[in-house]
C-alpha cells in the first residue's frame, strides 16, 4: 500500500496549502491529521482562549475536508510517535508538511524527518506561514534585521512573494484511519463558559477568514489611515485567522494586489507594511532563542522589576485599575480574546512602566487570553514595548495613557463599550507621574549595572 500522510500544524485550511496540495497531487489516499501535541519536551502548551479557537477551526476544517472527500484525523501525543504511528497504521510512504520556525518545533520535525527518513519514508517541508523565510532577508553581513524598517525595504526587494496555491478538489480518503473526536480533548471551557464573548466576535475557519479579508477590503481598507482609533472598525481583524493559518500571507498579499478601488488601492501599502511586521517578528523569534522567556537585549536581565501583588495584578487582568484605556482594553482583550493594537500598547505600557511589572508576566496573560496568541508576535510586541526586544521602543517612553486615551478615542466612544459611563468607577491605583519616575529610575539604574 501506499499513500501519504499530511501533517497540519499552524496551517489549518485546504487552499494555498503547499503541503496537502503537494500530497493530493502525488495521488494516493491522503491521510489529513492535527496533532495536540503537549507531550514533546520544550512544547508551550496553548493559552486557554487559543484551545477555544482551535477547537472551532478544527470542526470547521472537518467539515470542509468532508466536502472534499475526506475527514480530518485527530490524534493527541507526542508528535514524534503519532506520525510513526500515523505511517505505520495508513502504509503511507510520504509525510509532508509546511514548516515551523520556532527552536523546538524545527528540531521535532527535523528529528521526524530523519526517523522517516531512515525508515525509506518520504519526508517533504514547504514554506506556507511566513512570505519570506526567516533565513533570506539578511543585511549585507549575512546578520538578521534588528531595525523594522531596513528588514522591509530588502524584502520589498524580493522577487514578489509566490502566488496562492490552487486547492485541490478532491482528497482521497485512507481506509480506516482511527481519529479522536474534538470532545476528547476538552478544549472548550465548560465551568464556567466563558467563551460567549468570543463567538459573538469570531467565526473560526477558512470560511470564517475569508468572510474577513472581503469585508475588511469592501467596508475599512480605504480607511486604514484610522488603524490606530480603537473606536473605528479600520483594521482587518484577520490576526487570529493567520496565526492559525486559516488564510495564508500568501492569499492575503495576492489579494491586497489584486481589484481594489483607487482608495483602497492607495491604503494598501500600510497594511501591507502591517503585515511586513508579522514576519519580522518571526524573524526575530527565529534567530534569537526562545524570546517569550529571555531579553533579546540581554543588559535587561539586571532590570530592577518590582514583584507586583496578586491584588494589583488582578487589577490590571480584570481591568479596574481605574485608568479608562487600561481598563477598557483589559475587558475587551477577556471577553472577546482580542485588543486593538493601540490599546495593546497601552496595557502593556502601562504594566511594564507605571506598575513596574516584569514584561513576561504580560506576555504569559495575554499569551492566556489572546486568540490570536502566536509564540513570535506576543513575545516580540512585550519586548518591543519592555524596550527589550529587536527595534525596541526606548526604555524612556512611557505611555500616558489619559492622553492615550485624548488621543486616539478623543469621544470616548471605544472606551464606553467596556466602560460604562454609570460605572461606580476605582481610585486609580497609581499616579502617573510618579511611577513614571520610577521607572525611568529603575532604567538608569539598569543601565549603571
Ligand atoms: P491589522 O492592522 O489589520 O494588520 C494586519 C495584520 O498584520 C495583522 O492581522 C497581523 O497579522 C499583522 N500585524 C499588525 N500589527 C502587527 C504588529 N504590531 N506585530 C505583528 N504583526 C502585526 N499580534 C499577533 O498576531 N499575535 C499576538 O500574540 C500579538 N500580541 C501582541 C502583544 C502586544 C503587547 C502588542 C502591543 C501587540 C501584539 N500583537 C500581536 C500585534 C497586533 O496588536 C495585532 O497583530 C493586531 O492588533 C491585530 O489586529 P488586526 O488583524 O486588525 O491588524
Amino acid at each position: 500500500m501506499s499513500g501519504s500522510v499530511v501533517w497540519l500544524r499552524d496551517d489549518l485550511r485546504i487552499a494555498d496549502n503547499p503541503a496537502l496540495r503537494s500530497a493530493v497531487d502525488r495521488g494516493g489516499p491522503v491521510t489529513v491529521v492535527y496533532v495536540l501535541d503537549e507531550q514533546s519536551e520544550g512544547i508551550r502548551p496553548h493559552g486557554a482562549a487559543a484551545r477555544w479557537w482551535l477547537h472551532q477551526s478544527l470542526a470547521a476544517l472537518d467539515t470542509d475536508l468532508r466536502a472534499h472527500g475526506t475527514a480530518l484525523v485527530l490524534r493527541r501525543g507526542a508528535a514524534a510517535d503519532v506520525i510513526a504511528d500515523l505511517v505505520a497504521e495508513s502504509g503511507a510512504d510520504a509525510v509532508f508538511w509546511n514548516r515551523r520556525y520556532g527552536r523546538v518545533e524545527r528540531e521535532i520535525d527535523a528529528g521526524i524527518k530523519a526517523g522517516l527518513v531512515a525508515g525509506g519514508v518520504e519526508a517533504h517541508s514547504s514554506a506556507g506561514t511566513l512570505l519570506w523565510e526567516p533565513w533570506t532577508i539578511l543585511t549585507g553581513k549575512g546578520e538578521p534585521f534588528k531595525v523594522f524598517t531596513p528588514f522591509w525595504r530588502a524584502a520589498q526587494a524580493m522577487p514578489e512573494p509566490r502566488h496562492p496555491w490552487p486547492e485541490p478538489e478532491t482528497i482521497a480518503p485512507p481506509a480506516d484511519v482511527a481519529s479522536d473526536t474534538l470532545e476528547d480533548w476538552a478544549l472548550l471551557p465548560t465551568a464556567p463558559d466563558w467563551a460567549g464573548g468570543m463567538r459573538d466576535a469570531w467565526t473560526p475557519g477558512e470560511h470564517g477568514a475569508w468572510d474577513r479579508m472581503e469585508r475588511f477590503i469592501d467596508e475599512a481598507l480605504a480607511d486604514y489611515d484610522q488603524r490606530d482609533e480603537p473606536a473605528q472598525a479600520a483594521t482587518s481583524s484577520l490576526s487570529p485567522h493567520l496565526r492559525w493559518g486559516e488564510i495564508s500571507p500568501y492569499q492575503v498579499w495576492h489579494r491586497l494586489h489584486e481589484t481594489l478601488e483607487p482608495d483602497q488601492r492607495r491604503a494598501a501599502p500600510a497594511f501591507l507594511r502591517q503585515l511586513a511586521w508579522r514576519e519580522f517578528n518571526w524573524n526575530e523569534y527565529f534567530h534569537c532563542d526562545d524570546i517569550a522567556r529571555t531579553n533579546v537585549r540581554r543588559e535587561f536581565d539586571a532590570f530592577p522589576w518590582r514583584e507586583a501583588s496578586d491584588a494589583e495584578l488582578d487589577r490590571w487582568r480584570h481591568g479596574t485599575t481605574g485608568f479608562d484605556l487600561v481598563d477598557a482594553g483589559m475587558r475587551e482583550l477577556w471577553h472577546t480574546g482580542a485588543m486593538h493594537n493601540r490599546v495593546r500598547l497601552a496595557t502593556a505600557s502601562f504594566l511594564v512602566k507605571n506598575m513596574l511589572v516584569d514584561w513576561r508576566i504580560g506576555e504569559q496573560w495575554f499569551w492566556d487570553t489572546l486568540v490570536d496568541a502566536d509564540a513570535a508576535n506576543n513575545a516580540a510586541n512585550w519586548q518591543w514595548v519592555a524596550g527589550s526586544g529587536f527595534d525596541a521602543a526606548p526604555y524612556f517612553r512611557v505611555f500616558n495613557p489619559d492622553r492615550q486615551l485624548e488621543r486616539f478615542d478623543p469621544h470616548r466612544e471605544y472606551v464606553r463599550r467596556w466602560v460604562p459611563a454609570d460605572e461606580d468607577r476605582p481610585e486609580p491605583m497609581l499616579d502617573l507621574k510618579t511611577s513614571r519616575q520610577r521607572a525611568l529610575d529603575a532604567y538608569a539604574e539598569m543601565r549603571r549595572a
